[in-house]
């Protein structure tokens, strides 16, 4: 014993440990997420819109819609920020030319902070894939991972001043948005990517209903793949039934923003990393796109977004609002 007390008094041995009580553990943990709120509202704080871009399936375009959004705002002059959000099939360094990047810690004073990789018309970017050993490596993270992830883009990232942030998530109503929606709680509002196919209409009322559950307000609906515009002689036409997404978003008391052609250029300039609606020639498919841009703008700027209702309850058996 008195050797013990020696040796403590020398600072060689520790004191014993006192058992943590479950109260202390709990205020613990409330305080880090206090100061994880406050980090978060540090960084966001300093955007002035926020925007997110969803969709009910895969395939329909939404990471093309997020990165042109990004890329027509960026040409206007605005600051803009773009997260790739999709953890686990990140496709926005590819669409802007950065793939293969790795994202670098902030040189200078604060070196806790990433610096987002910057894009075509200084665009900042981030993405898991720029956190990856190389670009074919495999996400296998699961919803606590995630969302531990996405909170991490927040709090760690310096974005810096910003006039738009562009959030891509992941197709579907997964993991990703409750975060999203958690964190981002003064989000500026959704917009809704489909195809106007009918498999694709029929998950735009359940994004609608997730979104409206999750608080945040909706921009509005794009119709993407909206007929074929030719690359020979420019004409458009539908191969698809036209208008089905402009019906659905009347019926779900939603604006509809535009609808934008199936045009092979698109799929090049996605493929080559470069944004189409910074192309020279004013295509039909860049005429709908900048039109789209626009009719955002003005919905913001005059606090358009449907909003969702305090009341607004799910009657499907899946989610926890039931
Ligand atoms: P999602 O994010 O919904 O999975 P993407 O934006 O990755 O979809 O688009 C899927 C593919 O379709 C990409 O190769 C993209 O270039 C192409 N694409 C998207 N919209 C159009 C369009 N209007 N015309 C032609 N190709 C398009």
């Amino acid at each position: 014993m008195a050797k013990r007390k020696k040796e403590e008094a020398a600072g060689q041995a520790c004191p014993p440990e006192k058992p943590v009580s479950k109260e202390d553990q709990q205020y613990e943990a409330f305080k880090r997420q206090v100061e994880e709120a406050k980090a978060i509202q540090r960084t966001l704080g300093r955007i002035k819109y926020k925007i997110v871009v969803l969709s009910g399936k895969g395939g329909v375009g939404k990471s093309t819609v997020a990165t042109n959004l990004a890329a027509a705002l960026a040409a206007q002059g605005k600051k803009v920020g773009i997260l790739d959000a999709d953890i686990t099939g990140p496709d926005i360094p590819k669409m802007l030319g950065l793939e293969g990047q790795r994202a670098k810690m902030r040189e200078g004073a604060d070196t806790e902070m990433l610096a987002p990789v910057d894009g075509p018309l200084g665009i900042k970017v981030m993405s898991m894939s720029f956190l990856l050993q190389s670009s074919d490596q495999a996400v296998v993270w699961r919803g606590p991972m995630k969302m531990g992830l996405i909170k991490e883009f927040f709090i760690h990232v310096d974005w810096g001043d910003l006039d738009y942030l562009i959030i891509d998530l992941p197709p579907g109503t997964s993991d990703e948005p409750l975060s999203i929606a958690q964190y981002v709680k003064d989000c500026n509002g959704v917009v809704i990517v489909t195809t106007p196919q009918e498999v694709s209409l029929l998950d735009i009322s359940k994004a609608v209903t997730f979104t409206k559950l999750l608080k945040m307000p909706i921009l509005g609906l794009v119709e993407n793949m909206s007929g074929f515009t030719c690359p020979h002689c420019g004409k458009t036409s539908d191969i698809f039934k036209k208008g089905s997404a402009e019906k659905a978003a009347k019926e779900l008391g939603i604006h509809f923003l535009g609808a934008i052609p199936i045009d092979p250029q698109i799929t090049t300039t996605g493929d080559s990393g470069e944004p189409f609606v910074s192309q020279k020639k004013e295509t039909p498919s860049v005429k709908a796109f900048k039109a789209i841009v626009d009719k955002i703008g003005k919905i913001i700027a005059n606090d358009l977004a449907t909003k969702p209702k305090a009341d607004e309850k799910c009657d499907c058996e899946e989610c926890s609002d039931c």
